[in-house]
This record gives C-alpha cells, structure tokens and sequence, in this order.
C-alpha cells in the first residue's frame, strides 16, 4: 500500500489544514494528503466544493462527505456517476443529536414555552407537571442518528415512535416502529412531537406539510433537525398560528444562513439555531474516514455507499 494520496477541501483553510493534520496522522505512512484538488489523487475528502474539484481529479475511487447528510454533494453536476460517496456515520455526532433533541423535547415537558410567556406578561400560574410516558415523540428518519435519538427518549420513559423508508429488522423492543408510505398515517396520528432526521431528497423535499401538522395532536411541537427544505415553511406558520402546533424548534432552514428579514427570527413559537444540532468533529470524523480508505486499499467492505437512486 504505496503512494495513496487523498485530497481535503473545506472554504475555511485552517480548518482545511486541521483535516490534512488528522487525516495524515490516522492514516500514516503509505498516504500522502494534501489540501486542494490533485490530479493524483484516489480519494477526496470535502464538505461542498466547487464543480472544478471533480475535474480537477480524474482518477479518484472515492469521494467522503464532511457530514452526515450528502445533498450538498450530489447537487454537484461534475461528480461523476459511478464515483461511490461514503458519508460519516455518527462519528460523535450522535451524542450531540440526542442531547439537542433531548433538551428541546423536555422544553415541551416541562412546559418552558408557557412560562417564558407568562413571564413576559408576569403571570404567575402553575401547570400541571407531566411525565415523559405522556408524551408521544416521533421521529420520522430512523437512521444511524434517528435510531439513536429514539432510544435515548424511549430510555427516559417517553412513547416514541420512528418512521423510516424501508421496512426492515425491529431494532428496539421499546419503540413503535412504522415504514413505507402506507404507514405514514397512523405514525403521525396523535404525535406530541415530530422529530425530523432525515435526509433531503427528492422524496422527502416540503413532505412536512399542513396536512402533516393536521394529523398530528393540537398543540404539538416540531423538531428539525434533518434538513430545512423537509418543511413547508408557510404551513408552518400557519399551524402555529391557528394552535394547531404550539411551537417549532429549527435548527435547520431552507435557506442558511436564515435571512435577518425571515419571519422565523422573531416568531414568540419558534426557537431557532444555526445548524448546530450535531457539527463535525474533524478528529473522529478524521479517524472514521481513514479506516475506510485503509479497508477500501486492502479490498475489505466499508459499509454501505450512498445510493444515488434514493438520495441519501
Ligand atoms: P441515515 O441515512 O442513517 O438515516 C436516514 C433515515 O431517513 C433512514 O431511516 C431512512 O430510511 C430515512 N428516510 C430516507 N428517506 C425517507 C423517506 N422518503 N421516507 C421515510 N424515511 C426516509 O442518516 P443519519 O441518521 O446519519 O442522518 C440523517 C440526516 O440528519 C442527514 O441526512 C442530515 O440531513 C441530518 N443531519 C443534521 C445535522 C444537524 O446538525 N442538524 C447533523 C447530522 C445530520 P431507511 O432506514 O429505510 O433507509
């Protein structure tokens, strides 16, 4: 295993370094990794490059997505068809995902969004306190993430329920599990909360509509943390406003950074973050795609490559 070399892209350049930094120190002797595009090199490594950085290499067998999520690599029209694209697989953001999601289902619990409006209007008034198995969480991407986030709530006694594509093997005793599009339905009815983590593609583009938010129970809340164009941004505002839902959490937007003049900046329903639900950790994320380059040179399997077909 001899004069690998493997390219690192992002805009930022001493972040750029900082991947070159891991990626080499993981990787070791044999490999040799630079930053920017090579036309030597076998594999890159990038979080959304420019449409030349394909071009650029002609000889790569792999490119490896900087996130979990691949959108922002396929919309690249240069990446060539037949280039398999692996993407990270939790690599530490799993623990992040669960505590997002964690803190801002127990903001719904513990009845935050009511008492940070009582405060406003100085008001002093008790609601009953809930347990967790009142309330009914859904999650619809039941992924690496997903799977993670659901057996974290269902651990702390909520009822949760996870929706994915394909059905397959029951992968925990305590959540209700639904998949395929005749299952969509009875998922959604009568949740407390949705959580959104899946991937954007052409199947689940706006899929989180009014009639979404219909089927859901009234006063519900709304957890994005997949990607912004999962969501009918009007709809929403319109189920908040007629308490369909009684707020939204969104850490993700159709467009980002979210306009200043975005009526969801100062919406008294909405809380919003910047992307930041679970960032890349270059060090894991580094060690994660150097043992798949090293297995892939020694011909053993990586796991599953992304499927153009399907988008994630
Ligand atoms: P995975 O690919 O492991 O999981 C995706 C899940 O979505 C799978 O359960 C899949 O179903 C399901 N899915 C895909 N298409 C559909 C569909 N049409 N209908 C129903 N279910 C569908 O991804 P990860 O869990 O690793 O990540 C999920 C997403 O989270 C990423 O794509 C990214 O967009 C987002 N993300 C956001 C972050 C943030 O900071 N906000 C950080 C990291 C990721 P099946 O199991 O049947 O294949």
């Amino acid at each position: 295993m001899s004069g690998i070399t493997v390219s690192v892209h992002t805009a930022d350049p001493p972040e750029c370094e900082q991947w070159r930094a891991q990626l080499q120190s993981a990787l070791g002797d044999g490999f040799r990794v630079v930053t920017g595009a090579d036309p030597r090199a076998h594999y890159a490594v990038a979080w959304a490059p420019s449409a030349g950085f394909f071009t650029a290499q002609p000889a790569l067998r792999a490119v490896f997505s900087m996130a979990a999520g691949v959108d922002h690599l396929l919309g690249i029209d240069t990446l060539p068809q037949m280039l398999p694209i692996y993407r990270l697989e939790d690599a530490g953001m799993g623990a992040q995902m669960i505590r997002y999601c964690r803190h801002e289902v127990e903001h719904l619990l513990l009845d935050r969004h009511r008492y940070g409006r009582q405060q406003r209007d100085a008001s002093w008034h008790q609601h009953p306190v809930r347990e967790p198995a009142e309330l009914t969480v859904g999650l619809f991407g039941y992924g690496v993430l997903g799977q993670r986030v659901a057996r974290a709530l269902a651990d702390e006694g909520y009822r949760v329920r996870a929706f994915r594509r394909r059905v397959d093997q029951r992968v925990h005793e305590d959540i209700t599990e639904f998949a395929g599009q005749a299952q969509w339905p009875s998922f959604l009815n009568g949740l407390q909360v949705l959580i959104l983590l899946a991937p954007l593609t052409a199947q689940t583009r706006g899929i989180i509509d009014g009639a979404v938010f219909d089927a859901m129970a009234k006063n519900s809340w709304l957890i994005n943390v997949g990607r912004g164009a999962l969501l009918d941004e009007p709809a929403l505002l319109e189920a908040l406003g007629d308490g369909r839902l009684a707020g939204a959490s969104l850490d993700v937007s159709a467009r980002e950074p979210l306009p200043g003049d975005h009526p969801f900046w100062l919406h008294p329903q909405i809380r919003i973050t910047p992307h930041v639900a679970a960032v890349t950790l270059i060090g894991p994320s580094a060690r994660q795609i150097a043992a798949r380059i090293a297995a892939l040179e020694r011909g053993e399997p990586v796991g599953r490559s992304v499927d153009r077909s399907s988008g994630y």
